[in-house]
């Protein structure tokens, strides 16, 4: 499995995601259609399928342009989301598990952010990377647009439970200020300051800081630290107002 990043807009990530043994490749999230089908000519590819983790334009609003210039058929999200990402095709419930390739994904559904956010669990027997969209940043978990806290610390656990090495890419460059509220949250987590110093070098250097790890959120993320969903709920407020 390989893994283009594609950034677009202002701070948003796209993915290319390709099996090596069958040349297959999916898009995670098309928000923007230059840049995605810039990265697809640069690399040449020949997506089948846009993977959207929630409806949201940032992430869909470049769906059907997408599609039609590359004459992909296939867009998936969740079941709930019918009517909300334009050129749905394919309607995915929680847990459903099918092959892409040599590839297999599994649809989790995370509501929170929205309640009908999806993460694409997708494994090569090897490698093991997880798209998360706006559930699980770097450090960091989504705005609580549309579910409760309850909803995202379900959401939170259910990411937790997927094996530790797994890579995460998320649906956003927000890792600096995840992690300057992190470490106002736990000031004495060692491996928030060590983040922080790699997270400043790799910005400065211009590139991604995705993908992280489940072992590094779990170990670093407050969200997926919180031990409840009232926790959790309190931090996401207080993270709404933190500069
Ligand atoms: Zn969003």
């Amino acid at each position: 499995m390989r893994v283009e990043i594609v950034p677009y807009l202002k701070d948003n990530y796209g993915y290319l995601v390709v099996c090596e043994k069958t040349n297959s490749c999916a898009i995670v999230d098309a928000g923007e259609a230059a840049p995605i089908l810039a990265a697809v000519a640069k690399f040449g590819l020949a997506p089948t399928v846009i993977w959207s983790t929630h409806h949201h334009p940032d992430h869909t609003g470049s769906n059907e342009e997408v599609a039609a210039a590359l004459k992909i058929r296939e867009i998936t999200a969740h079941t709930s989301d019918r009517g909300r990402v334009p050129g749905q095709t394919r309607e995915l419930r929680d847990g459903e598990v099918f092959s892409f390739g040599a590839l297999t994904v599994r649809a989790l559904h995370v509501p929170g952010h929205t309640m009908g956010a999806v993460a694409y669990f997708v494994s090569d027997g090897e490698q093991r990377a997880v798209f998360t969209g706006d559930t699980l940043f770097v450090a960091g978990c989504g705005r609580l647009f549309e579910g409760t806290p309850e909803d995202m610390f379900a959401s939170m656990r259910e990411l937790a439970g997927l094996p530790s090495d797994t890579r995460v890419y998320c649906g956003h460059e927000y890792t600096e200020a995840n992690l300057r509220f992190a470490a106002h949250i736990e000031p004495d987590n060692a491996d928030v300051a060590a983040d922080i110093l790699r997270a400043t070098v790799t910005r400065a250097g211009g590139s991604p800081t995705v993908p992280s790890t489940i072992e590094r959120e779990l170990a670093t993320n407050p969200f997926m630290r919180a031990k409840s969903a009232v926790e959790l709920g309190d931090r996401r407020t207080r993270k709404d107002t933190f500069k």
